[in-house]
């Protein structure tokens, strides 16, 4: 079965990676984002076709010249995962527990990995320092490929990284160009491109 008339590549168009623009743009569509959650809701769209789409843009970014994720996300670990960066590190697990994570605000059963001013414990300039054994929470981001979730469930947890996350921004941008998304709302690249009806 063919899914996109054009290549996925020639959907994701030019894609941004400056970080900069990208929080700029980012932040000018989240009333936009919002409203295309709800639209992606109400609607059937098949899910491959986002998860094609931001595979091919995935290629396209960089992501040791970013970081975000891990300047800004809260990461669970469970003990076994503990135990995988204990074995990396050659310590003991109580060792990597008392150093590196802090009690989870949110579970019982597990815990987070600390922060500093600069994101996560761990992030060493733009590099994860325990980058083989990193939690699966990280293995996954920005759940491209990862997991069952509906294209609602996705594009709602994307629109809060839109303005952080290259992959997720130019993702999403794709997607309401292959599904021919127009939004009600203007920004001021909208109408400079002339995409608004
Ligand atoms: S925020 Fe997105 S682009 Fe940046 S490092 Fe994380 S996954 Fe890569
Ligand atoms: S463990 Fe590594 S990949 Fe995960 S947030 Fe920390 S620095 Fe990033």
């Amino acid at each position: 079965m063919r899914l996109f008339f054009m290549s996925p590549k020639e959907y994701a168009g030019h894609v941004v990676t400056n970080l900069v623009e990208i929080r700029r743009l980012g932040e000018s569509k989240k009333t936009e984002n919002l409203n295309f959650r709800r639209y992606v809701t109400a609607h059937h769209h098949p899910v491959d076709r986002l998860q094609v789409l931001a595979e091919e843009i995935q290629q396209q970014v960089d992501c040791t010249v970013c970081a975000n994720c891990c300047r800004y996300s809260i990461v669970t670990v469970n003990p076994s995962e503990i135990e995988n960066i204990a074995l990396y590190l050659r310590m003991e697990p109580e060792e990597v527990t008392r150093q590196y994570t802090a009690p989870d605000p949110d579970a019982r059963t597990t815990r987070v990995l600390r922060s500093t001013k600069d994101g996560c414990i761990f992030l060493d300039g733009n590099l994860c320092a325990i980058y083989e054994a990193r939690p699966k929470t990280c293995r996954d981001f920005p759940y491209v490929a990862h997991g069952k979730r509906s294209l609602g469930g996705r594009v709602s947890s994307w629109c809060r990284w839109a303005s952080l996350c290259p992959i997720i921004y130019n993702a999403l941008e794709s997607y309401k160009r292959l599904i021919g998304y127009r939004s009600p709302i203007q920004t001021p690249e909208d109408v400079a491109n002339g995409s608004v009806q």
